[in-house]
């Protein structure tokens, strides 16, 4: 098994330079086919995987393999939420596998985090053609299913990687730069959410690694100060 240190080099960190101080700066519409929708509130984790591997709600099911409904532990405290499905994810029916993926895997272990320990899902469950970004009509079919998952898992923290997730979940347009920093609250839990940079973008801009270890370091002290606020 690789060692704490090892993923940091992975990502890039320099493990020794972290003598010196690190800030820690700073939140039922018809089918495609014209069926109708199962409500999606009331559902239980198996109604809902079952719901998600079955939906025909937005034109993007034509072009699936498969649905990525999310992986991980469902009672985590700690959600991750990405963009949506690639060709690598849409074949496997995981989210985030491949070079991104294990970058992901990285960044979490470099705070203490197995990816086991965690929840991984995406704001859309199936990938959008070409890879292209998901449309707003897409990301509405599929907002109940990423609602309901939010509120069964029910997670001390949210980490939104990426413009996409990060937008979507605050409902803003304002760019991932600015929302990168900020203590945001989900929903009416006020659950803690913290924005990163997604890991495909690390892999192609790996000088800006060193801020989504300041994000996950951040992240990971709303966490604990959450921890403090509601005792397990
Ligand atoms: S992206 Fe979401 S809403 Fe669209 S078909 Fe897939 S599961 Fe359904």
């Amino acid at each position: 098994m690789l060692t704490r240190a090892r993923y940091l080099e992975a990502m890039g960190i320099d493990v020794w330079r972290r003598r010196a101080a690190v800030p820690e700066h700073q939140t039922a519409a018809p089918t495609a086919d014209g069926n109708a929708v199962p409500a999606v509130a009331g559902m239980i984790w198996e109604e809902l995987q079952r719901s998600v591997a079955a939906c025909t709600r937005c034109e993007l099911h034509r072009g699936r393999t498969q649905t990525v409904f999310g992986v991980g532990d469902a009672h985590a405290e700690w959600l991750i939420i990405g963009e949506a499905p690639g060709a690598e994810e849409d074949r496997q029916g995981e989210p985030f596998v491949g070079r991104a993926g294990q970058l992901l895997t990285a960044m979490l272990f470099a705070v203490g985090l197995k990816r086991e320990q965690v929840f991984i899902a995406n704001i859309l469950k199936c990938r959008p053609p070409n890879n292209r970004d998901p449309q707003p009509e897409e990301i509405n079919c599929c907002a109940p299913f990423l609602e309901r998952q939010i509120a069964l898992v029910a997670p001390r923290i949210i980490l939104a990687v990426g413009r996409i997730a990060g937008q979507n979940l605050l409902k803003t347009s304002t760019s991932i730069g600015k929302l990168r920093g900020q203590a945001f609250a989900y929903g009416e839990r006020r659950i803690p959410l913290v924005v990163t940079y997604h890991p495909a973008y690390l892999l192609r801009s790996p000088r800006e690694k060193r801020k989504v270890w300041q994000d996950l370091l951040f992240a990971k002290r709303l966490y604990r100060e959450s921890m403090r606020e509601v005792p397990a």
